[in-house]
């Protein structure tokens, strides 16, 4: 395996780089407490810049006129933008519309009912799976989808939901054969969020400021037009997605995050005068800048391993739990280290560094919390030298 990016690649990645510096990392010093939220105007006047550089739609197959990017090259992408802090953590709109992989299981007629107008970027779709009582094991699940003549009737609570509020529909996972569950017992169905029956409710924001959704599902008729793939495939689609995002957004974001918190530790330990001597000459920032950069290689490593892998064809279930938790586990403690070396100026809100750290505390938890993941790792590997 060779990681040297060909010379498209490194084009795409000054091109981006060069945009980022440009016009992302300037927006910066008017976030302040704000950071990472971007106004709908902005947003808009960045996506003709992006459209016009070739960036628009990454992920998106080039049939459906997008960039058609493989996976290891979308990382290299992902990691230079996320050195900036313009854009809000998880919205990856600036892009192009987010079309979850999932869709793409849609048949002819769904496409255009619900891909298409997503792709135009007219609908948005939010991913609901969590529950009250199933979170980390959502095979345990309980709304319940019932079939009824053309429909399904779905009752349950969904909670945790980004995006619910501004989403024209909803993913929802549910449960249609209670003694398959995860083996064949649950499906994804695309409801309306104005559909009868519907209830949307404000839960309190999170420590990374962001704000989530609860949603109430009470009788609510899903035509079985609207079920993607065959009845309970759901779970193993929402996997499929779910290993996709760990590998780019929680490896390669990561990576982004690591990098600039490394540069502006190193910038800062050598102007910070203590003690009559820069911070840059005490052999303990020293360590901790070393220490970053080594854990920082190994992961970027891990994550270009993986992508690579993942572009393959290969099965990369167990390397996805390894790069995210690798992957954020670092980025969490360089930032820590960043903060130290910076002092008070490092707890600011002027600078990015508190913002990343209350991201990725929230990230350890989110799309398969650390603990579940190195579980699965372990009972894997044990199972597989049986
Ligand atoms: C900001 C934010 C946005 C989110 N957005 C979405 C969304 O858009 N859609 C969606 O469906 N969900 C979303 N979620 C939900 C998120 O995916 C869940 O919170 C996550 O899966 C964890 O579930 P839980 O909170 O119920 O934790 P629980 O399952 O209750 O687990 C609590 C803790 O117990 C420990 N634990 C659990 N199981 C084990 C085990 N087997 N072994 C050892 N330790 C264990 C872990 O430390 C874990 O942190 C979001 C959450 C947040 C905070």
């Amino acid at each position: 395996m060779d990681f040297h990016l060909t010379e498209e690649q490194q084009l795409l990645k000054e091109t981006v780089r060069r945009f980022v510096d440009n016009e992302l990392i300037p927006l910066e010093s008017q976030s302040g407490a704000e950071r990472g939220v971007m106004s709908e105007p902005v947003l808009r006047r960045l996506q003709e810049k992006t459209k016009a550089l070739g960036l628009w739609m990454l992920d998106v197959p080039e049939e459906y006129g997008g960039a058609g990017l493989d996976l290891f090259t979308r990382c290299i992408i992902t990691e230079e933008v996320f050195r900036s802090t313009a854009l809000p953590f998880r919205d990856a709109r600036l892009f192009g519309p987010e079309a979850r992989a999932v869709l793409f299981h849609c048949t002819p007629e769904q496409k255009e009912r619900f891909l298409f107008p997503v792709l135009r970027d007219e609908k948005l779709i939010c991913f609901a799976q969590t529950e009250p009582d199933a979170g980390s094991d959502p095979a345990s699940m309980r709304t319940s989808a019932v079939p009824d003549g053309d429909d399904y009737v779905l009752n349950g609570t969904k909670r945790w939901i980004t995006g619910a509020d501004v989403s024209d529909y909803a993913q929802v996972m549910a449960v249609t054969d209670p003694a398959k569950r995860a083996r064949g017992g649950i499906t994804c169905f695309i409801v309306d969020l104005k559909s009868p029956g519907i209830q949307i409710d404000k839960q309190a924001p999170v420590i990374n400021g962001e704000t989530t959704f609860e949603i109430v599902l009470t009788d609510v008729r899903v035509p079985k037009a609207n079920i993607i793939g065959e009845v309970g495939d759901g779970f193993n689609l929402a996997q499929q997605w779910i290993t996709q995002g760990r590998i780019q957004r929680h490896g390669s974001r990561q990576l982004g995050i690591a990098a600039r918190a490394i540069d502006m530790m190193i910038d800062y330990a050598k102007v910070r005068v203590t003690f009559g001597k820069p911070l840059s000459e005490r052999q303990a920032i020293q360590f901790m800048i070393a220490d970053s950069v080594m854990e920082l290689r190994a992961a970027e490593l891990m994550v270009y391993d993986c992508a690579w892998r993942f572009d393959k064809g290969e099965d990369v279930r167990d390397l996805s739990y390894m790069v995210k938790i690798t992957a954020t586990e670092m980025a969490s403690r360089v930032v820590d280290r960043a903060i130290q070396v910076h002092g008070a100026m490092g707890l600011s809100t002027e600078l990015p560094l508190e913002w990343w750290y209350r991201q990725l505390r929230t990230i350890r938890i989110t799309e398969g919390v650390t603990e579940v993941l190195r579980w699965r790792l372990g009972a894997n590997l044990i199972r597989a030298k049986s």
